[in-house]
């Protein structure tokens, strides 16, 4: 595409990385479905392979269909690069690795996917890495909590499964002051509704699984460097700024500049730890993402009626959806998230933990699933499922106490998902529907 007129969103999750294949003119781009790819001769080998020259080695490193797949991510979240791997919670490490070293901690949100919880609060320990966690309302409680050997600040923009909205501006302009990068998961709110980079963050990770695909049929992650921080300014960051010994002596930022972050993650990160994404998995993404802004349109528009007419059922104690005027943050979804607030909420119902279980045994379009941002509307019982390994004080926190379900809804007939919820919940509170 010729780069002298901005793109809309629309055309950019269509076109952004992709061209007609040079070798066949396919249009669609093709699954490169190789390991290794020839090299010219045996300079353009050691070209490539000391990283002065950028090309295709090995399908660890790098891969033409899984490349198609990081320009377009970087392009509709507005970063610089982005570097795809094989899940969500591979991003993470991913997003994390070229910053941490042992004894370095992350400031996390108290709001973050169960999943996240446990990769912060334990695993992570392993490698010599801690996470403090805090209320991210309480900017004084994120700017306390920051040290000097604290490495990033970690939010998501939509928390799962909350109904939780970030104010990622705010928090952005803490980290800032501190000169810390902050990582927001933007998994849940997908760059149709969010941007975390014009809110002032350094990088976006993305479980891929979720609404980019949008179909429930590949795992996958990514992360996306906006290209903005100052990897040299502190001395914080010497896998960024200093002499890398993996690389005969390479500085990643001063040789690569603004994508010395992407350059890193390919370079040693996918190289090193390996957790790389298949061409395959990409093909289904770039599928997916060619329809997202309409699909997320549908799963905003049919979760805001789900959500309303959920809130005035007798059975329901309270629904937390953000689009709602009765959640406490409707207003700052209108800044943080215009279009809508996602299609994913929590709802409590009357009778607790064991009114949960009936409901998720009744319901028959939802389908009871560990997995969001699917075209079919699924439901969990976070407290049994995936917030099990949570204490109850950080279940609650997270926004998933034992009493509460949690929807993601999905792009069918919003009266059939409302149908279907009806009878589930008939049978779930039996005395509310008798009301
Ligand atoms: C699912 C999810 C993850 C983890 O992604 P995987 O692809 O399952 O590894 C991380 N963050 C959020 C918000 C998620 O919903």
């Amino acid at each position: 595409m010729t780069e002298t007129r901005q793109y809309g969103f629309d055309t950019l999750q269509i076109h952004a990385g992709a061209r007609p294949d040079p070798a066949t003119g396919a249009r669609q781009t093709p699954i490169y479905q190789t390991t290794a790819y020839v090299f010219r001769d045996a300079e353009h080998a050691a070209a490539l392979f000391n990283l002065q020259e950028v090309g295709f080695i090995y399908s660890r490193l790098t891969n033409p269909t899984v490349a198609v797949l990081q320009e377009r991510i970087a392009t509709l979240e507005g970063g610089v690069g982005a570097a795809c791997c094989s899940s969500g919670h591979a991003a993470q490490i991913m997003a994390l690795f070229p910053l941490m070293q042992p004894g370095c901690n992350i400031v996390a949100s108290t709001r973050l996917y169960g999943g996240t919880v446990t990769q912060f609060s334990q695993t992570i320990k392993r490698f010599g890495w801690s996470a403090k966690f805090v209320d991210f309302d309480d900017l004084d409680a994120v700017k306390a909590a920051i040290d000097d050997d604290t490495r990033a600040v970690f939010g998501e923009a939509i928390a799962n499964p909350g109904g939780y909205i970030m104010d990622v501006r705010a928090v952005a302009d803490v980290a800032d002051a501190a000169g810390i990068p902050l990582i927001i998961d933007n998994t849940t709110a997908t760059p149709y509704l969010v941007r975390p980079i014009e809110h002032g963050a350094t990088l976006v990770v993305h479980s891929t699984t979720k609404y980019l695909t949008g179909n429930g049929t590949v795992t996958g992650g990514c992360v996306v460097d906006s290209g903005k921080f100052d990897w040299s300014a502190s001395g914080k960051f010497p896998s960024l700024s200093e002499a890398e010994p993996a690389y005969h002596g390479l500085k990643f930022h001063e040789t690569f500049g603004n994508l010395a972050f992407t350059f890193h993650s390919i370079a040693v990160g996918l190289r090193d730890l390996g957790m790389t994404m298949n061409p395959q998995a990409a093909h289904y993404t770039l599928m997916g993402i060619e329809t997202l802004s309409l699909r997320m349109q549908r799963h905003v528009e049919n979760a805001a009626k789900v959500a309303a007419w959920l809130e005035a059922h007798p059975a329901v104690d309270h629904v937390t959806y953000a689009g709602l005027p009765s959640s406490p943050y409707y207003e700052r979804s209108k800044t943080v998230c215009p279009l809508g607030a996602g299609g994913l909420f929590t709802f409590a119902l009357k009778g607790g933990y064991e009114a949960c279980v009936r409901f998720v045994d009744s319901v028959e379009i939802f389908s009871h699933v560990a997995n969001l941002g699917d075209t079919r509307s699924l439901v969990i019982h976070s407290a049994s499922t995936t917030h099990r390994q949570l204490s109850p004080e950080q279940q609650a926190a997270a926004g998933a106490s034992p009493d509460v379900v949690r929807v993601s809804i999905g792009i069918e007939d919003a009266d059939d998902l409302i149908a279907d919820l009806d009878q589930a919940l008939a049978k779930a509170v039996p005395a509310a529907a008798a009301e």
